[in-house]
């Protein structure tokens, strides 16, 4: 579980990026941060992180505030939008890697290596580098990597939105699979509402640094708190 408890961040400048915001993510969810560019989302995702630390408030991972836990105890993985794949290595050992530096022998690594990569629909592109690839393989590439060890909480920012619509549509329907069947707690932020919609639990919605709504998106959709997010869905009410 991840336990926002009245979290703000105020940067340096006096932006207030993140305003009190309280929100549980529980255990096996797939949670999506909606909003619009600059309400706040990333920030909340890098606090989760541990990549930067909140003004006020207090941010807990299954109950241990996340700065005090070491960095390898945090279990924590992370896809952004301008994911860094490693050139000079191949599809396999960009994906093996974390394990490699964990110290898993070959053999078992290039099982789960192939495990992860036949999930994701790239199995045959193991041995190419991330320069033969298209761009919706290279960001399956980023995808495995981050899984690979089975993180606790996989964070996600904006990982689509370089690609284009038909990729995306099937991308979301891979990502939202293959977390639940691996039943990895997931934040996924977007502007996009449509994506948010078909692929959350719950929709955690964002404005000005404010939480305006969490709910299935049924409850967002159907009864928004406020008439910000009833017109952000583009909601009848
Ligand atoms: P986008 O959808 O465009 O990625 P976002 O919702 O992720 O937007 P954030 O990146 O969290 O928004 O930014 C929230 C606010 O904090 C913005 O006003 C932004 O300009 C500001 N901000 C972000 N990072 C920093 C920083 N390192 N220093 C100062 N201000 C920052
Ligand atoms: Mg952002």
């Amino acid at each position: 579980t991840v336990s926002l408890k009245d979290v703000t961040k105020v940067w340096p400048d006096g932006t207030i990026a993140v305003n009190n915001v309280s929100l549980d993510v529980d255990d096996g969810e797939f949670l999506v941060l909606l909003g619009p560019s600059g309400c706040g989302k990333s920030t909340v995702l890098r606090m989760i992180a541990g990549l930067e630390d909140p003004t006020e408030g207090d941010i807990l991972l299954n109950g241990d505030p996340v700065l005090e836990l070491a960095p390898r105890d945090r279990s924590i993985a992370m896809v952004f939008q301008d994911f860094a794949l490693y050139p000079h290595m191949t599809v396999g050992d960009n994906i093996g890697f974390p394990l490699k530096l964990s110290g898993v022998e070959p053999t078992p690594r290039g099982e789960r290596v192939g495990d992860v990569a036949a999930a994701l629909g790239i199995g045959d592109v193991l041995g190419r580098k991330p320069s033969q690839l298209s761009g919706g393989q290279r960001q399956r590439v980023a995808m495995g990597r981050a899984i690979v060890r089975r993180p606790g909480l996989f964070l996600m920012d904006e990982p689509l939105s370089n690609l284009d619509s038909g990729l995306r549509a099937e991308l979301r329907a891979e990502i939202s699979g293959l977390t639940r069947e691996l039943g990895v707690t997931t934040m996924y932020v977007t502007h996009d509402q449509a994506e948010a919609l078909t692929m959350a639990d719950r929709v955690a919605i964002m404005r000005k640094g404010v939480l305006q709504d969490v709910g299935t998106p049924t409850e967002v959709y159907g009864r928004p708190a406020t008439l910000y997010v009833a017109a952000f869905l583009g909601a009848p009410r």
